[in-house]
């Protein structure tokens, strides 16, 4: 445990509108506690900042106490960023409010608002943005690693729609961060992740979404998955933007629609949405039946608020996680028979594999334009290892790692950074590619001591 100035807490204490918790307040332990429960971390402060104010004074008390410092939005990210073992952390889920402009189809948002949170306030005017596909995750770090979901082939990433940002910097000033402001900030924030400073405040453009779209899951015994990801492969440049099919190799959950002898069995499942005209929906989503004869399938108009919160059974908070991450354009058949490979050695039953689809819309973007740069992407793969017993932590992260030496020639060497864990601090330059030596510029002129480094670290050039 730091070392704190007697009396420093104290003070802190007094100059807050929020809470601050040491180890021995009520609250401390819930508040220490985030997604990925291989992270237990004890910081020794925790602010949970009410409001700008409060960030300053966090952001000033970290510096001046010389406090490694940690930034929480959502708190779901895999390498557990968000929490520190000693040092401060900035604990923004109080910061809630989301307004909506409907006339501008503007979104302005605070930095504890989770997507579920967003969806709810601008679903209610018929609007939406690009976010991920997990409704407890933070709104704050998706956006700030590049943010990608069902929305994005169709309008770009969540950083293609984010429009101004408020930012409290290392020196604890508040800096408004757009294209005619601080435009050096607000090119890095749109993908190099909390860097830079504390967002208080994004502005989002929004788009007509819903409230119905069509979509669902197509599930596949796992003898046909070679076969239907070959189609899959050989259909997305086909797609329109409007249609989104990601796919997951896992043993199958007890989905009412799936006959109960499928239930803990291999299978492929492809999860699509389509935001065009619902009553379109079959139609266009009619390619996805032709990639195999279905064990069960559940497709047809929903609200797209309900989509949004579909996975979320699947990826409830608590249990131990370890991710590894490629990205891809296309999917030549040694990847998957890597994959299918990893899939017949499932470690433990929550164990998956899934590609998300990009491509679209986050293709028509120049590298250069914003920090993320993977615009070559077309698919995002990650591998979740999943399981609750710590016993099984070294057979878990095993597996993963196994499979992603397998698929990494078919890679593109690109990775997103919001799925790296912990240990690859190393891959950060490669996350960002042509896009590196600009931030580390941004970097060492916002940040120049690394102030912020409790994250997927870019370094000042003097650090
Ligand atoms: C179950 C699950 C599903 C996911 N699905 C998707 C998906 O579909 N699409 C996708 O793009 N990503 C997805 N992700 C990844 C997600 O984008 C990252 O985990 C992201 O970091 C989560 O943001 P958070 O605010 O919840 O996390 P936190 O752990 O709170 O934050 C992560 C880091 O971001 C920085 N940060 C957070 N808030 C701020 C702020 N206000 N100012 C400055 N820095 C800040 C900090 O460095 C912090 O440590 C998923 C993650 C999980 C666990």
């Amino acid at each position: 445990m730091v070392d704190l100035k007697s009396n420093a807490v104290e003070e802190l204490k007094g100059a807050i509108r929020g809470r601050v918790l040491q180890e021995s307040d009520a609250g401390y332990d819930e508040a220490r506690h985030i997604w990925n429960a291989t992270i237990d971390r004890h910081p020794a402060v925790i602010v949970r900042c009410a409001g700008v104010a409060d960030v300053r004074r966090a952001v000033c008390f970290a510096r001046e106490n010389d406090l490694l410092l940690a930034v929480r939005g959502g708190g779901h990210n895999i390498a557990g960023s968000a929490i520190c073992d000693g040092g401060l952390v900035i604990d923004l889920q109080a910061m809630k409010s989301v307004r909506i402009d409907p006339l501008a189809c503007r979104a302005y948002v605070e930095p504890g608002v989770t997507l579920g949170e967003f969806d709810h306030e601008a679903q209610a005017f018929g609007l939406a943005t690009p976010l991920g596909i997990n409704s407890t995750t933070g709104v704050a770090g998706l956006t700030l690693g590049g943010g990608f979901g069902w929305l994005s082939r169709k309008f770009g990433m969540s950083v293609d729609n984010l429009l101004a940002a408020d930012v409290v910097t290392a020196d604890g000033e508040l800096v408004r961060a757009d294209a005619a402001h601080a435009d050096d900030l607000f090119w890095a924030i749109r993908g190099g992740g909390g860097n830079f400073g504390v967002v208080t405040m994004f502005e989002f453009g929004l788009h007509r979404v819903g409230p119905e779209v069509y979509g669902g899951l197509f599930v596949l015994p796992i003898e046909q998955a070679g076969d239907a990801l070959r189609k899959y492969g050989a259909a997305t440049d086909a797609m329109p933007d409007d249609l989104s099919v990601w796919t997951v190799m896992r043993l199958a959950p007890p989905l009412p629609f799936l006959p109960a002898d499928v239930h803990g069995k291999p299978v492929i499942v492809f999860a699509l949405c389509y935001t065009g005209p619902v009553e379109e929906g079959a139609r266009a989503t009619e390619i996805v039946r032709s990639f195999g004869t279905p064990c069960g399938e559940h497709l047809g108009p929903m609200p797209y608020e309900a989509w949004q919160k579909a996975f979320d059974p699947l990826l409830a908070p608590g249990a131990r996680n370890y991710w590894k991450s490629h990205n891809f354009t296309d999917l030549p058949t040694g990847l998957i028979d890597a994959a299918l490979d990893a899939i017949a050695r499932l470690p433990s039953p929550q164990c998956e594999i899934f590609f998300g689809q990009v491509g679209g819309a986050t293709c028509r973007v120049a590298p250069e334009a914003t920090a993320y740069s993977s615009r070559d992407a077309k698919y995002v793969m990650n591998v979740h290892a999943r399981w609750e017993d710590p016993n099984e932590d070294a057979r878990c992260i095993e597996w993963a790692r196994n499979y992603f030496e397998a698929s990494a020639p078919f890679a593109l060497g690109s990775v997103y950074v919001n799925f790296l864990t912990q240990e690859e601090g190393a891959r950060v330059s490669e996350a960002y590619g042509p896009n590196y030596a600009r931030l580390v510029a941004a970097k060492t002129r916002y940040d120049p001591d690394n102030l912020f480094r409790h994250n997927q670290n870019i370094k000042p050039s003097a650090v």
